[in-house]
């Protein structure tokens, strides 16, 4: 496999049947149909690398990791290790220990804004967020606000689903303590201006954390260019498994910020009297962590790192263009969601159509979209709608695919009026 698409990589070309030989899942059928997959940004399928990675895992290397003086042990650390400073290489972190393992994007921001809001965050003090933001970039940040009296401050949204930074310049005040924002909207597929504002942000001594669940898929991430302070993704919308994802974390901070949860791995000496943390990245990551998911962390790394990133990036906007401009075409059809800066999501409503009612009818021709509010309520309460019907792409969908989409929306359009 890495030698075809390493050559690939030569040429730089996308060559996206090749790709879709690679992920066994592609080939099955729904309801008798050839399954067009259209909701890789609620979680993408599995490259055969990774499927392999975790079984081969099970099957001939697991044990327990920073324990066991016996070799399996140890070369099962070796590799739970191995991942993390993969993890590092792709993107672009400084340090390994910068590198926090997960259970993916929602435990990532949770940690932050826990261990943030009990260190930083007091009555009066205020944390920035935008109306466009997943809920698992809302909750943890209402509930650190709770806790500590701080207000949630919110980023407005313009109707073409784009924030503007004069908007966060308003915002700004003394008592800004955080910034979370979202890189790429999961609803809208907006991308926004992430690094404007970190080095905004940072004019005024104001860390920002980056939910980069969206973004990570589809866009070559540097850390240290984005000067982020922190950045937070799940392997599953990577390609990667379920049950493990990544916080990374500029060292300061991480030195910085209290332990989130107690238990084994993360302490360095406990008594009844006192207990004593480990260091970075031990004090993050209490109990047996993921094995298993940090490996196939790692085997997804691998097959992204061998492709050709950009030829991959250009490919899924021509596949965004030609969905906007197919879809756009078909009656009573509105796009939720046409910012300028904009990746793989074409989020539509149809007047007088329940998104359910046309999701189902897709389902029934092979095609898999989501529909409902996406986690994101507050995006649809600021459109005044309950919920669109969302298909997102990813590297393995083709032209054909979009036609198939296109040509089922209009029949269920008919169906249905
Ligand atoms: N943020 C965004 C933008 C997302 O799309 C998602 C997943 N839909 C999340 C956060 C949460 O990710 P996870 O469920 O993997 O923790």
């Amino acid at each position: 496999m890495d030698k075809v698409l390493a050559n690939r990589a030569e040429t730089d070309h996308w060559d996206v049947e090749h790709v879709r030989q690679e992920f066994p899942i592609l080939q099955s059928t729904m309801h008798g149909k050839p399954l067009v997959f259209l909701d890789s940004a609620a979680s993408s399928q599995k490259p055969r690398a990774v499927i392999d990675a975790i079984s081969h895992y099970y099957e001939q290397q697991h044990a327990n990791v920073h324990r066991g003086v016996y070799a399996l042990s140890a070369s099962a650390t070796d590799l739970f290790e191995a991942a993390r400073e993969a993890t590092r290489a792709f993107i672009s972190a400084k340090h390994d220990h910068e590198i926090i393992f997960t259970r993916g994007t929602t435990e990532a921001i949770n940690l932050v804004a826990n261990t943030f809001g009990r260190k930083h965050l007091k009555e009066g003090d205020e944390v920035i967020i935008s109306t466009m933001e997943h809920h698992s970039n809302i909750v943890p940040w209402q509930l650190a606000c709770e806790a500590s009296g701080a207000q949630l401050k919110i980023i407005p949204l313009q109707d073409d689903g784009s924030i503007q930074i004069e908007d966060l310049k308003n915002l700004l005040t003394a008592r800004t303590k955080i910034i979370s924002l979202v890189h790429i909207s999961n609803a809208l597929g907006t991308i926004n201006p992430v690094k404007e504002v970190i080095a905004l942000a940072h004019q005024h001594d104001i860390p920002v954390m980056i939910d980069g669940a969206q973004s990570i898929p589809h866009l070559v991430i540097n850390v240290q260019d984005l000067d982020a302070d922190f950045f937070a993704f799940s392997g599953h919308k990577m390609y990667g498994p379920t049950g493990i994802g990544v916080l990374y974390g500029k060292e300061k901070w991480l030195e910085d910020l209290p332990p989130y949860q107690g238990g084994g791995e993360m302490i360095k000496k406990v008594t009844f009297e006192k207990t004593t943390y480990n260091d970075l990245p031990f004090k993050f990551e209490a109990g047996t962590p993921n094995i298993a998911g940090s490996i196939g962390l790692k085997a997804a790394i691998d097959f992204l790192a061998n492709l050709p990133r950009e030829a991959m990036m250009h490919y899924e906007e021509t596949l965004l263009d030609y969905g906007t401009k197919l879809l756009t075409g078909l009656p009573g059809l509105r796009l939720v969601g046409t910012a300028p800066a904009k990746a793989s999501v074409l989020s539509f409503v149809v007047d007088g159509l329940h998104p359910y009612d046309i999701g189902t009818l897709l389902d029934h021709q092979g095609i898999a979209v989501r529909t409902g509010h996406h986690c994101t309520e507050p995006i649809m309460d600021r459109f005044g709608i309950s919920g669109t019907i969302r298909a997102s792409i990813g590297m393995y969908n083709t032209h054909e695919e979009i036609d198939q989409l296109v040509a089922a929306v209009a029949k269920a359009i008919d169906m249905l009026k």
